[in-house]
């Protein structure tokens, strides 16, 4: 069927005037039975479909009912099983409406954007210059429409009314920052260029990878402590760990998932190494050095113009990746033997020090982007380190799901009895 937008509101298919949910409907079925990979419907239906209906919606009477029903269907195209997000039905609203540099997938929300645009829309035809348009924004309907409009009006903290973009954006990524699910989030917009993966609808990685990195992103894959919220039960790690089986547990303290851990390290390393080869540094990988504090090994040392930069890597630091990073410089930097070791062996004059930190979640530290600025290295990379943590943040994942592998604790106590 195919469907036209008309200037008045309407959509208009062959048989006739659409509703906006039958319209949407279709829209939606469509792009769902395309041969795109996910990343590229979430594109399409971000650039595309919504901002489609948005014209139809303002000129459309402003029925509150409607615009509910037309967000539920668009976040059921995305959740659920058959959703092409596979994202569960309790992720947080905000995290589908939030802007992609604060952590969210960046669509917009009917509810809030409509009565938004027509209070400023209608609003400016009473100050307009021409008679005409002033006679007829005084007319009943379109009073009537204003009044709707701004009773419905959605209302920040303070109870401001939301009416500009940036105040639309800012009320989405507020809430999804105050969410439990949405905290890890809170300092995503320090380096924004890292997200656009989410957005753009580049083939950086599988399908499958990045529905499940977005789940990672807003804590929705169903471990036992996220399974069973809210409800009595054993919410032991299965691996016998003695720890509350969240997915912080899994990805970056379970012993289960040592293993691709370190693996997970070593990709990002050797990505931020090959990196720095290609811009003409002289590179050591975890160098051995002995100091009068006991046996140091850096990650990456990268030398260049009688100029040294000592860099770690490190796939964590949730709750701060800021003071993560500080304390990975300091750990370097307080050891006056390193700063010798390379003046001795490299001829070096001067020693800076680094970091690079991420957190499971995708977020990069902004001082090591600053590291990372200093090296040469272009936002595309940064984007890259990000992408293949990611990636094989997802493969933990899966390994922890399909090991058997129990802790020694556990084992021990178990033949023991
Ligand atoms: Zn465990």
């Amino acid at each position: 069927m195919t469907l036209l937008r008309a200037n008045l509101g309407a959509f208009i298919s062959p048989w006739g005037i659409c509703k906006p949910e039958v319209a949407l409907e279709t829209l939606l079925r469509r792009l769902k039975m395309s041969k795109l990979k996910p990343q590229q419907k979430l594109f399409v239906l971000r650039t595309h479909l919504l901002p489609k209906l948005t014209h139809t919606l303002v000129m459309h009477p402003m029925l509150v009912g409607l615009l509910d029903r037309l967000d539920r269907a668009v976040r059921k195209f995305l959740c659920g099983k058959s959703g092409i997000l596979h994202l569960p039905a309790s992720t947080p609203k905000a995290f589908y409406y939030a802007p992609v540099k604060d952590g969210g997938l960046g669509l917009m929300e009917f509810r809030t954007t409509i009565p938004a645009l027509i209070v400023r829309r209608f609003d400016k035809m009473n100050d307009s210059p021409c008679l005409a348009v002033r006679a007829a924004s005084g007319n009943t309907a379109n009073m009537n429409r204003i009044r709707l409009a701004q009773k419905f009006i959605r209302r920040d903290e303070l109870g401001n009314p939301v009416v500009d973009c940036v105040q639309i954006r800012s009320y989405h990524s507020e809430k999804l920052h105050r969410s439990f699910d949405g905290k890890p989030l809170m300092r995503a917009s320090e380096v924004p260029s890292v997200h656009s993966w989410v957005a753009d609808g580049k083939l950086m990685m599988t399908g499958q990878a990045f529905c499940e990195s977005l789940n990672i992103r807003i804590n929705a894959l169903p471990t036992l402590a996220r399974f069973l919220r809210g409800q009595t039960g054993r919410k032991e790690c299965r691996a016998g760990c003695n720890a509350v089986e969240s997915l912080q547990h899994v990805l970056q303290v379970c012993p289960r998932t040592h293993g691709p851990r370190i693996m997970r390290h070593d990709k990002v390393a050797n990505c931020i190494v090959n990196n720095l080869k290609q811009r003409g540094y002289q590179v050591l990988e975890q160098p051995r050095i002995r100091t009068s504090e006991g046996l140091r090994k850096p990650d990456i040392i990268a030398i260049k113009n009688a100029e040294a930069t000592v860099v770690d890597v490190l796939i964590g630091g949730s709750d701060d990746p800021n003071t993560a990073h500080r304390s990975k410089v300091t750990y370097y930097q307080g050891n006056q033997d390193i700063t010798v070791f390379l003046r001795q062996e490299y001829e070096v004059e001067r020693v800076h020090f680094g970091a690079t930190v991420i957190t499971p979640q995708g977020l990069l530290a902004r001082k090591s982007a600053k590291t990372l600025e200093q090296l040469g290295l272009s936002k595309s990379v940064w984007k890259t380190l990000v992408v293949r943590a990611l990636e094989h943040t997802t493969y933990i994942w899966h390994v922890f799901n399909k090991s058997t592998a129990m802790s020694w604790r556990r084992r021990r106590n178990k033949y023991s009895q």
